[in-house]
């Protein structure tokens, strides 16, 4: 995941919509775009901008490059092997950002936000059917058990993350066994299984075919 020195919330902020990448305070009132959901800056609190058009397409591809938290190059990549893959251009993208080890690992509860699960990725305690894999862009697939080492269970960071896991909705591709820190793959996940946050990719294949 790219590094961002900034504040997150900023970035929830630019778009107008809730990205979910702080963990549990993205779903409190404390949540910036609970609070003061207006463009980050000086200008902020004037109108926010009509966007249309080109505009209108950078925004939603710039949404879903922070929302799984990629550099522009890497989404480039992914977009470059989704027009190459059978089927239509967006929904191939969407899959296989859905199906990114470190978006697994935060939608399975097993880490309170994308970021976090690219951490705990990253330094070796999440196994996949027992064996370590420390990539966060390793692309699961189905029957795989996804699996946070034993040692991390009394973790407080893994801890928290089963109360976010509580304010999320049960996702049908994976089978959930949080007392286990634990999820299969039961499915390759479809395009109507991510529905957060509301993305419209057809404005990102336009901007790219431009
Ligand atoms: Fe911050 Fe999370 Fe709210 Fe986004 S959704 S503004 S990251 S608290």
């Amino acid at each position: 995941m790219a590094r961002h020195r900034d504040a997150v919330c900023r970035l929830c902020r630019r778009e107008g919509q809730k990205l979910f990448l702080k963990g549990l305070r993205c779903f409190t009132e404390k949540c910036a775009i609970e609070k003061r959901n207006f463009v980050p800056g000086q200008h902020g609190q004037s109108r926010r901008p009509k966007v249309a058009g080109y505009g209108l397409q950078l925004r939603e591809k710039q949404k879903v490059k922070r929302t799984y938290g990629l550099l522009e190059r890497q989404f480039r990549t992914y977009f470059e092997k989704a027009v190459r893959a059978k089927g239509p251009t967006g929904e191939n993208l969407i899959i296989t950002l859905e199906r990114r080890l470190d978006n697994v690992v935060w939608r399975a509860g097993l880490a309170s936000s994308r970021s976090q699960a690219r951490q705990l990725v990253l330094h070796g305690h999440v196994r996949i059917n027992g064996k370590k894999v420390n990539i966060p862009s390793y692309l699961v697939t189905v029957g795989e058990e996804v699996a946070i080492k034993e040692k991390m269970h009394q973790n407080a960071m893994v801890l928290e993350a089963r109360n976010v896991a509580q304010s999320q909705s049960a996702v049908p591709w994976l089978e959930q066994d949080r007392e286990q820190f634990k999820a299969k793959v039961v499915a390759l996940p479809k395009r109507e299984d991510v529905q957060t946050p509301p993305i419209n990719e057809q404005l990102i294949v336009e901007l790219y075919s431009k």
